[in-house]
């Protein structure tokens, strides 16, 4: 039976000394874990400092992240180490984009957006916040996944991601707008003077009828009052 997952939480490796991250590895946290005497790495990813994705431990398994709640939860554990250094500009992008997935997956993206203190998306650390409120048993007195990652802003990110409205598939400049709608009629135009079969006009109407061409001219006229 496929568990039900209710939280995307992040981890640190925790994993540097005198100062530096290191850039630590899935199968360096499989060794660790193993070490501690469980079958094999707890977390479900591993998203290394160039934002790479390793995997570890297959989803559809209880993971070993966060004590008490990990049959509903899925553990994304970031390389390096949280109280030494931020994540990686390509870390979050990596772990923004990855955790969007995986909210969509479980189906908990509207969940997320219509509780914004649900915790649906947490740190470690959060946990704690969890307990308080009567849904985990067990504290933690981890900083996981470290000082220098704001949850907050994390959670806003995604949110800002999740709500905003698709980037426009061309650049808007109102002088090329122009430039493009009187080339048009000017082709248009001249079409006609030179009697052009019905096919070739077609293909013109098919180009002024594509949705981004569309789009410009369309605004060019509002602007312009053309
Ligand atoms: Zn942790």
């Amino acid at each position: 039976m496929a568990r039900k997952i209710e939280r995307i939480v992040w981890h640190t490796a925790a994993h540097g000394r005198d100062g530096q991250a290191f850039d630590t590895t899935a199968a360096q946290i499989d060794q660790w874990h193993r070490e501690r005497g469980w079958n094999e790495i707890g977390y479900n990813v591993v998203i290394r400092f160039d934002g790479t994705i390793e995997k570890g431990r297959d989803p559809r398994k209880i993971p070993a992240g966060v004590a008490g709640i990990n049959e509903t939860t899925y553990h994304i554990c970031f390389s390096g180490h949280g109280d030494i250094a931020p994540l990686t500009p390509q870390q979050l992008e990596s772990g923004i984009r990855h955790t969007i997935e995986m909210l969509q997956k479980y189906g908990l993206t509207e969940r997320f957006l219509n509780e914004p203190d649900g915790l649906i998306v947490m740190g470690h650390r959060e946990v704690n916040e969890l307990v308080r409120r009567g849904l985990a048993p067990t504290p933690t007195n981890k900083t996981c996944p470290g000082k220098l990652v704001d949850m907050d802003q994390i959670r806003l990110l995604i949110r800002q991601r999740l709500t905003a409205p698709p980037a426009p598939a061309y650049e808007y400049d109102s002088q090329a707008a122009s430039e493009l709608f009187q080339g048009l009629r000017q082709v248009y135009s001249a079409a006609a003077k030179l009697k052009l079969p019905e096919e070739a006009m077609r293909f013109l109407n098919q180009f002024r009828k594509q949705p981004e061409v569309d789009a410009v001219i369309e605004r060019w006229r509002r602007e312009s009052g053309e």
